[in-house]
């Protein structure tokens, strides 16, 4: 799901088409921690691509290493 060389992509929403856009990766919050994933903003979490980090500053420096890589 992460393209090369985009830090911010657009994504289709499952639910609604093009009519929302599904933005990420970016630091997102579940129940079970924060992870790196896919957010739309009208119907909510879209898709997970990390595992669960225990605090939002882990998760943030992990995508800031994500995009170093790639
Ligand atoms: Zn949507």
């Amino acid at each position: 799901m992460i393209v090369k060389g985009n830090k911010m992509i657009d994504l289709q929403c499952p639910e609604h088409g093009s009519k929302c856009k599904v933005k990420g990766p970016q630091v997102c919050r579940s129940a079970a921690g924060f992870y790196i994933g896919y957010y739309c903003p009208d119907c909510g979490p879209y898709d997970r691509v990390s595992t669960y980090f225990p605090t939002e500053e882990v998760a943030e420096r992990a995508l800031q290493i994500c995009e170093e890589i790639i």
